[in-house]
Parts: structure tokens; sequence; C-alpha cells
């Protein structure tokens, strides 16, 4: 440090301080990187590497503008990274030596607030995982951008805490530095995940009210991390923190990241869009507010029956009142990011054009109201009858700000003539000064007979009068005195001018003063109402979610369900909600599901591409939807209230992970049976089809009857393997269905309807014929399927397909490679066969 700049060693002091963050350090109008940040900067940002110093003393650097740094910044924080922003917190002209520099704040993904980041209909949740001392975890996670804050305890298993934070779509996830490293291994797999670390636990760190409501100790120390991290990366106001609200995990139907991924709730499994998944068919809000709770519904629905009918009676409402439904869809569409809105008041980064939204919003108010008051919906009784508060702040700001109120709150233009005094004068002011100068102008012309002679105005100069070259000599002795030459013009001033133009900047400069401060006094004023507007922007949302539940029944034509005290389960003609949308209208074909009783388990055989995952899935989806309190794609359907749905179905981001699938199936399956009892949902779609066809159907028997003994989950299970059939008789709670097909003029005819029964065979030939597979290749596999089915009839009859059979007569296998014209050609592998062979033996399948 001895041979740096003082500058350098400045930088270098404040870089040992955010070792995990790119520093932008501000050097006038930029912000620059050096050593290894700008190495990495210039590479992720496209950005040129130059240099600062001379010879071995050169160090590398980068630098960006400080008026686009934005978008730089937002780059970064999207690919996960931190940045820390060091400005220069003294003026340099008062500075004695080196500027005073410090860290203003520190962007993260999770904190991070510009709109050009988060999404509007997406929450931007920080999370946090707490190991308490007793060795249970707990999980606490926040949103910067509306407030709200909540915490949970998991247990003992870390997986579960995972689980939980993976569930609120973190970007980022804080932990004690003295996490066990298999647990921050386990963390670091989430690739979407930035990893934070943070020690201190300080009781009373600021704001601290936030969670001193928790009332429990643990909880409290959960969160206490959370804000600790928060209150030292922000560096700014808090104050729009809403209390952290405690919650059960078991108060939610739960759902593990795999089996939400499964079901595509939120976005499509391959393209992970919204668009396709359950979300967007039932999406109708009109808020941003109301988008982001009905994602956080989707994501977590209830468990609570009495919490479900209400919202049920609440749709219900709103699907018979048609008009009123309308009206109030119109007036919500008029309302602004309430939630984000009164964060950026209590942050104090709210814009006039922002407090100009908030007005109008809010406006809307006894509309609401007044339509609200037709429905009569028990929720909703006491909302927006308080409203007297609301008024006052429109009022306020109806007399306070312009209605074209800019962005910038610097450049004036913000506040109304006439409220207030001092305002009012200045803005007189001015206009009389300039009114004084057009009147010069026109005087000035008539004196001196020069027609083009004009007053202009720059910021250097301030006011002018300009008179064109060729009409200089006609400007009288001694009139003006001459300021600036330019190529075609004189410029000149008098005292008079310049005293005049000392009162106009002085009056502007006192109206932009005067603006901004009034402005703050007001949105000072808005910010002791910002836990209301909160509770508001709540209240807005539920409202506009019901709406859009409502709307999508009544196109959809789903009915409401009703929950059984008898774990039964009745649908009639349901459909899969986002599958009956994308096939030609009317050609779904609707089917019942009976479950209950003597029927805790459906076994479903039947023919790929017959419609067996699209059946399990609607069940799935329909009691997601039930436990929403939204309707549900069915004629009428009773279900019980579940506790967890488990799927296991095969997708194809198993073989992105890296694990075998075969084994991330077995994990998948040990999960389930470990957590699910009798009120959770098993959707099993062809377990063990992984292994051998023995070890396969072993293990599949073995698991359904695991589950019909000890757990008693309703249960949906799809198999290949007809032999499994037979458990029908010996499993009292097991029913076999099947979706059907006909073969018609030898072509087969998938008629997607379930069925009690098992399917007599699997038509995989007859796909596999539809998938385009050489004709010799399906031709000879009817032929072996032929013998394949008699020698299964000779051998025991739970065995389809054995294995030696194949190998007595291996000709069957190499006869594969027959070519067309002669089907039964002889086995005798040519030289290029055997290589073949060997390379597919070789290969790792
Ligand atoms: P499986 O799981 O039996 O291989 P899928 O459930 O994937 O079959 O269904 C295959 C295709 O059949 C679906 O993509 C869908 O287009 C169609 N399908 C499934 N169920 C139905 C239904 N009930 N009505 C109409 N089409 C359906």
């Amino acid at each position: 440090m001895t041979q740096v700049t003082p500058m350098m060693k400045q930088y270098l002091e404040i870089k040992a301080d955010y070792q995990d963050a790119f520093l932008f350090f501000r050097l006038g109008d930029f912000y620059e990187l050096f050593h290894e940040d700008a190495l990495k900067a210039s590479r992720e940002l496209e950005i040129t590497l130059t240099g600062r110093g001379q010879g071995e003393q050169r160090i590398p650097m980068c630098g960006v503008p400080h008026h686009s740094a934005e978008q730089y910044i937002t780059r970064l924080i999207e690919k996960g990274f931190k940045v820390a922003i060091c400005e220069q917190v003294e003026d340099p002209e008062m500075a004695k030596g080196v500027v005073k520099r410090e860290v203003v704040k520190l962007l993260t993904p999770g904190t991070m607030m510009s709109e050009s980041f988060i999404e509007e209909k997406e929450n931007n949740y920080l999370s946090t995982i707490h190991q308490n001392e007793d060795g249970t975890f707990g999980v606490a996670f926040a949103d910067l951008s509306t407030g709200e804050g909540r915490v949970t305890l998991t247990g003992d298993e870390f997986e579960e805490a995972v689980q939980e934070v993976l569930a609120t779509k973190s970007k980022e996830v804080i932990v004690a530095s003295t996490i066990d490293a298999s647990l921050l291994e386990r963390l670091e797999k989430e690739k979407q995940l930035t990893i934070s670390f943070e020690d201190e636990l300080d009781n009373k760190v600021e704001y601290s009210w936030v969670y001193k409501e928790l009332k429990q100790p643990k909880l409290e120390t959960v969160y206490a991390r959370l804000l600790q991290y928060l209150v030292k990366t922000q560096k700014r106001s808090l104050a729009h923190l809403q209390p952290a609200t405690y919650y059960a995990s078991t108060s939610y139907l739960k759902m593990d990241q795999h089996t939400k991924r499964n079901l595509e709730l939120t976005e499509t499994l391959r393209e992970k869009k919204k668009q396709g998944s359950l979300l967007a068919i039932i999406d109708q809000t009109v808020t941003a507010m109301g988008g982001r709770m009905l994602r956080q519904w989707i994501e977590r629905p209830l468990v609570s029956k009495q919490q479900i009918m209400e919202r049920q009676e609440a749709v219900e409402s709103f699907l018979t009142h048609y008009f009123e439904r309308e009206e109030l869809r119109d007036e919500l569409k008029a309302i602004y990011d309430l939630e984000r809105l009164a964060a950026r008041v209590a942050y104090g980064s709210v814009t006039p054009r922002e407090l100009v939204q908030l007005r109008k919003s809010l406006q809307r108010l006894p509309a609401i109201h007044s339509i609200l008051g037709k429905l009569n919906i028990s929720s909703a009784r006491n909302w927006f009858e308080n409203l007297d508060h609301f008024t006052r702040i429109a009022e306020v700001l109806d007399n306070s700000l312009i209605e074209e109120a800019p962005i910038s709150l610097k450049e004036g233009g913000i506040i109304q003539t006439g409220y207030h005094e001092d305002l009012d004068r200045y803005r007189e002011a001015s206009t009389n000064g300039k009114q004084w100068i057009a009147e010069l102008e026109a005087k000035e012309r008539e004196v001196t007979g020069i027609r083009t002679l004009k007053i202009g105005y720059n910021r250097v100069f301030g006011y002018y009068l300009e008179v064109t070259r060729a009409n200089a000599a006609a400007v009288p002795e001694g009139r003006y005195e001459r300021k600036q030459t330019l190529t075609n013009a004189e410029r000149y001033v008098t005292p008079e001018l310049k005293e005049k133009e000392a009162l106009i900047l002085e009056a502007n400069e006192q109206t932009e003063k005067l603006e901004y401060e009034l402005f703050c006094e007001i949105r000072d004023q808005i910010k002791e109402y910002v836990p209301d507007l909160q509770q508001l922007a709540n209240q807005v949302s539920e409202l506009d979610v019901y709406t859009s539940f409502a709307t999508v029944s009544e196109q959809r034509r789903y009915q409401k369900p009703i929950f059984s005290e008898e774990r039964r389960i009745q649908l009639e003609n349901n459909r899969h909600p986002v599958v009956e949308t994308v096939i030609p209208r009317g050609e779904y074909v609707p089917n019942d599901v009976t479950m209950g009783d003597d029927r805790q388990m459906l076994l479903l055989t039947g023919p790929n591409m017959g419609g067996k995952s699209t059946y399990m899935r609607q069940l799935a989806l329909t009691a997601v939807l039930a436990q929403i309190g939204c309707f549900v794609p069915a004629d009428e359907a009773e279900l019980p209230i579940f506790d967890q749905i488990f799927t296991r179905i095969g997708a194809a981001d198993d073989l992105a992970s890296g694990q075998s699938t075969f084994m991330v199936e077995m994990l998948e399956t040990k999960h389930a049976l470990t957590k699910a009892t009798q009120d959770s949902l098993l959707l099993l779609d062809e377990i063990g089809r992984g292994t051998s066809t023995y070890d396969g159907m072993a293990l599949a028997q073995a698991i359904m009857e695991y589950i019909h003994e000890r757990i008693q989950a309703k249960t949906m299970f799809s198999t290949h393997y007809h032999e499994l059939t037979q458990m029908e008789q010996t499993l009292s709670q097991l029913q076999n269905i099947h979706v059907s097909a006909v073969e018609q003029d030898g072509h087969v005819v998938f008629l997607h309807k379930v069925i009690d029964g098992a399917a007599d065979r699997s038509y995989g030939i007859y796909v596999a014929e539809l998938a385009g597979l050489p004709g010799s290749v399906t031709q000879r596999a009817e032929e072996l399927l032929k013998e394949l089915e008699g020698a299964g009839q000779q051998t025991a009859a739970t065995v389809e397909r054995p294995p030696q059979k194949v190998n007595e007569e291996s000709d069957l296998q190499l006869s594969l490679f027959a070519y067309e014209d002669k089907p039964k050609a002889k086995p005798t592998a040519s030289k290029h066969e055997k290589q073949v062979l060997e390379a597919i033996s070789q290969a790792d399948l």
C-alpha cells in the first residue's frame, strides 16, 4: 500500500469491505472499476478495459458514465452479482486532499427496486435461512418493493427450509457464514439464488419493531438476520416495511418444487414461461398488485375450509352480479400499483408523477365502495368504509400537484399556482421579468431601427441582445456593452438587462427550490398513511383476484366445488384447465373422477398418448383451484381438502440436473412416502420405468402396497406393466381404470375416455408408427410382440416379457436390424452389424 496513490489507497480500503460486490467508484462523471472488478466487469458488460498509472504500477480499469450507469448495474444484478455504489460525499472544491468517498448503497438481486428490474406482476423476495440453536431451521422473506415480510419455522430438515425459499422464487438468500459446508453446497445447486452472508444478529437493530410483534424469540431471531442485512445494504429509510407475519407451513397446501413445476402452476416445464401455465389461464387480474396476489395464492393454496369458503362466497357474488363486476373491474383498471407507490413514498423515492398516480387511484375509492355496498360480501363487509383519510390525501394532492407533474423533483413544474403565496410571488416576479425583457426587445428595435434585433438566453452568458453582423454598425455608440462576437452576429448586454436577469434567475431558482421543498412536505405528509395505503392495496388486490376468478369461471364454465367430510372425490365431467384451451374447441373429452371408500387408489393403464398424464394432472389442478377459492373445471365437484400434493411425473428437467432419472424418481418417491398422510394426493406416473422390467415391476408393486397399507393417501398410479393390474384382487382399496382406445380399420383411435377396468394392450407400437419410425422397425416390433405375448402366456401369468425368453432366442434381438425386403433374415451378423452392436452395448444409455 505504500506505493499506491492516496486515491487508490482509499479505493482499496473501501473495496476491502465489499469483497463480494463490484465496487462502482465515483470519479467525476464516471463510475470506475479497478483490478479484478475491472477485468470481470469488462467481460460481463462488454465494455473497454483500460488502465490507470504507468509501467508496472499500471492497474486494470474500466468505467461507465454515471448518467447511464443504471442499465449496466441492472445487467450485473440480473446476472446474480452485487454492486456497491461508492459516491463522493463532499464537494471536491472544498476537499483537502482526496475527496471523501463512501458506499451509499449496496444493490443485490433480492433488494433491487428499479422498475427496469422488477416485474410488475411478480414479487421480488429476499429470503434468509437461519439455523436455531436446537438445530431446527427458520425461514423469513421480504419484498422490499412492497414492504411485505413473513417468517416460518421449518423443523430440522434443511431441505424443507430450501423448499420454502424456492417457493418464494427468491433471487437471493442470506445465511450465516458459519453455515455447514454441505448445506451451503446444497444451496449452491440452485443456480438462480445469489447467496449472501450476514453474521451479525443485533437485537436492537434499527426497525426492530418490524419483528417485535411476532413475540416469539425464535421467529424474531430469524427475522432479525434478514433485517440486519437490509439495514446494512440499503442505508436508507425502511419505514415502509410492514410488521412481519408468522405463517405455519401447515396452513397451506404443501407442494414441493418438483410438484409445482410438474403441474406447471406458474410456468411451463420446457420454456419456463407463464404462457401455458395454470396461472396464465386464470389470471384475468387488471392491477399489478392483484397479479402478484394471485401468484401467491397459487403458490400457497389454503387448507382451512372456512377461509376457502370465504373466498368462494366473494367469487360467487361477483359471478351472479355481472354488471357490478364489470363496473368494479373498470374502476380497478384505473388504480396504479398502490403497494409499490406506498413503498416509494416511505423510501422517499416517489416522484411527482407517481403522486399524481396515487391521487388518481384514490379518487376511485368512493365508487368502489358503492359497488361493494350492493354485493354484501362478508369478508369485504367493512372494506373501503373509512375513506376519510384517503379522501384527504387525494384532496391535498389535487390542490397541490400539477396534473402533468414531471418525474424530476428538481426542475419545477410540480406545484400548482395558488397553493403557496411565496411560490406565486416568485413565479410572478419571473413572469414580470420576462415581460419586461419582451418589452425591451420591442423598444430597442424601435430605437435602433434594427428589425432583426432580438433578445436571447443561454446558460453561460444569461440574457443578451443579438444583432446580425451586417447590422452591427447601426447600433448607436455606447448604447450597449459588447459581450461576445460570433461569425454572423454580435451579442451585447446592458446593466439594466443584467439586473433583470438576476431577478429572473433568482426567482426561478427560488421557485424550483420552493417547489422541491413543498413537494417533500407533501410527500412526508403522505408518509404517515403508508400502513393505511398498504392495507388498501391488499383489499384492492383481493377484489381484483375475486373478480378475476369470477370472470374465468364464467368464461370457462367452472363450477363451485364442495368439500367432502368423507374424504371423497366426485368430479363430474372434469377437464384439464390448460389442455382444454389449447386443443380445438369442443374436442376435449371430459372425464369423471371417483375416489373414496373402496377406491382410495386408482391404477391407470392405457395406450401411450391416450391421456393418462393429462387425467392425473387435471385432478391435481382441480384440487389446487378448489383450494385457492376459485371454481373448478367440472360440472359438479366434491373434493376433500388435501394437506399435500406429490407428483412423480417424468419430466424433461430431470436430465439437466445431472442425477440419473431413475435416482431422481426414487428420491422423489421416498420424499412422498415419508411425508404423505391420508389427506394427501399422490400422483405417480410410471414408477419403476427407469430400470429393468422385473426390478421396476417389483418396486412399483411394493410402493403401491406400502401406500395402501401404511399411508392410505388418495393415489393415482399409471403404469405400463399390465401385470400390476392383478393387484386389484389383493388390495381392497385399489381400482383399475384405463383410458380407452379402439381399433378401426387397422388404426387406433384414442377416445381419451377414462373408464373402470384394466386396459388390454398399450398400443406402443402404434404410437411409434405415428411418430414416423421406419416401417421395417414397427412391422418387426409387431411380430416380436406377438411372439412375446405367446411366450408370456406359457410362462408365469404375472410376467409379461420375461428377459430370459429373449435371451434364449437371441436372434430376436439381432434381427431387429434386418432389412424391409427380407423381414425374416437369418441372424448372421455382418462385421458392420457387430460394430454397431458393440457400440450400442458400450454406450452409456
Ligand atoms: P399419456 O400420458 O397417456 O401418454 P397424455 O396425457 O400426455 O397421454 O395425452 C396426450 C395428448 O392427448 C395430450 O397432449 C392431449 O392433446 C390429448 N388429450 C389428453 N387427454 C385428452 C382429453 N381428455 N380430451 C382430448 N384430448 C386429450
